[in-house]
């Protein structure tokens, strides 16, 4: 116990590298290494210069972000925790400059306004020692809020309507899951793996807002349970990981919540917008299962934008950090400017997740719902971004998913990708946010699934 005014010394890295244990244990240990320059070298061989297009560009870009935050809720009591989830969302006319603008000038309250995420859709969930309403336990309050949030107001489309809200999408996503979980597109219901509280299961819910029981045990069940965020929720111990799963599986609904409002009231809109997701296009940890239903549904609405002889949805899962990224640090100096390369297994097996066991059926095949590209722009900056995989299951009769998944010519939205980043990139470069980042040069409003921009944008379409 250090005296007071005196600091415990921190002992640094360093002098625990001194210790021969810790050198033994770091001699058995198995990581990534930097490449050499010959395998730099090599790996850069293999970016290839990416086709022309005159393709358009999109009109429209929806741009989501997420943030979250847990806080003590007094600084004498510092293990009673809440936390917060931001999910912002911003409408950018590529067209059109002017919300934003001052005569000829952006004007900096409105973008720091934007950044403020004031609109943006807040999500508040009980953390350590913390119990809400007359819930017994965290994890119940947890549970309880989420869904109340899922279906409340403020995700609905139309406020007065429960059907056009969050929780309802997810419905949606659920029917369209494949096996004994789900409901054979049967939107209405929707089933949760086991019941919270009893464990038996499966537990079939509702689409209506009334509170919903366990047909064993008669406890109360929440659609939203079928996320399995709640598994992960402590009652006595911060639960910034159950915050950040919840954040990182908003990330990826909110954009489908759009993109499912617009395929019901104007389906050939979404051919002109592009949707910017800032991940790896990926559902991770229990709520995995996402991942195929959002692959199922991004072929349902590119089917029917191709028989309307439109392009199919343009999503960019836009990467700032991750292993990828690193990669990308590592060999940037060796590619030359305006290079692409799709990233297959054995690339990242080898050079960007050396250690790993190869899955053995395909990287990412119970995560990713699409393909990780590299792609190094005529001016030499360099993004990682990823498009949804072309199939709607990684099964698909009579191909080779593995090999097929890297082949640019299975991604006609892949040279408007190019080109909108190619476009887009000194702004989505020096910011990390990508709704702040293109605030600056375009119109952005925010959006809320409540608020009437996406009328309007129907209503545009609509007459167009
Ligand atoms: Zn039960």
């Amino acid at each position: 116990m250090p005296y007071k005014g005196e600091f415990a010394s921190k002992t640094s890295h360093s002098e625990f590298l001194k210790n021969p244990e810790v050198e033994a244990f770091l001699n058995g240990c198995t990581y990534l290494t930097p490449p050499s320059d010959e395998e730099c070298q090599s790996l850069a061989d293999r970016f290839v210069a990416p086709l022309e297009s005159d393709a358009k560009l999109p009109s429209f870009i929806i741009a989501i972000d997420g943030s979250n935050y847990e806080a003590s809720i007094d600084d004498k009591l510092p293990s009673t925790k809440v936390g917060y989830i931001k999910i912002g969302a911003v409408l950018i006319d590529l067209e059109q400059f002017g919300a934003l603008r001052v005569g000829k000038f952006v004007d900096p309250f409105k973008v720091a306004d934007l950044q403020n995420n004031n609109s943006a859709l807040t999500f508040s969930v009980p953390s350590a020692n913390i119990r809400w309403g007359n819930k017994p336990t965290v994890r119940e309050s947890f549970r309880a809020l989420v869904d109340q949030q899922f279906c409340g107001i403020r995700t609905r489309f139309n406020e007065t309507d429960p059907k056009t809200s969050l929780r309802s999408t997810l419905f949606y996503l659920a029917s369209r899951r494949p096996g004994e979980l789900g409901t054979n597109s049967d939107a209405r219901r929707l089933k949760i793996h086991k019941c919270p509280e009893c464990g038996a299961g499966p537990v079939e819910v509702q689409d209506n807002p009334e509170q919903q029981y366990c047909s064993f045990c008669h406890a109360e069940v929440y659609p939203t349970d079928c996320l399995r965020i709640w598994e992960e929720v402590q009652d006595y111990q911060s639960n910034q990981v159950a915050i950040s799963r919840l954040m990182l599986i908003l990330e990826h609904i909110i954009p489908i919540h759009y993109m499912h409002y617009l395929y019901n009231s104007a389906p050939l809109l979404l051919s002109g917008m592009a949707f910017f997701v800032d991940d790896p296009l990926a559902v991770f940890g229990n709520a995995a299962w996402l991942h195929r239903s959002i692959m199922i549904f991004l072929q349902e609405v590119n089917r029917k934008l191709a028989k309307n002889h439109c392009l199919p949805l343009l999503v960019i899962g836009l990467q700032k950090t991750g292993q990828v990224v690193d990669h990308v640090a590592l060999i940037n100096r060796f590619v030359p400017n305006n290079r692409l390369v799709a990233i297959d297994d054995d690339y990242r097996y080898k050079y960007i997740l050396a250690g790993r066991e190869a899955s053995h059926n395909g990287f990412g095949y119970e995560t990713y719902y699409g393909q990780d590209f590299i792609y190094k722009t005529p001016t030499g900056r360099s993004f990682v971004f990823a498009l949804p995989y072309p199939y709607s299951s990684k099964d698909e009769a009579g191909i080779n998913f593995v090999q097929e998944k890297t082949k640019f010519e299975n991604y006609p939205q892949l040279p408007v990708a190019i080109k909108l980043i190619t476009k887009l990139e000194s702004d989505l470069y020096e910011n990390a946010v990508v709704p702040i980042a293109l605030a600056h040069h375009y119109t952005a409003i925010s959006l809320e699934p409540g608020g009437k921009v996406l009328d309007l944008l129907t209503k545009k379409a609509l007459n167009a």
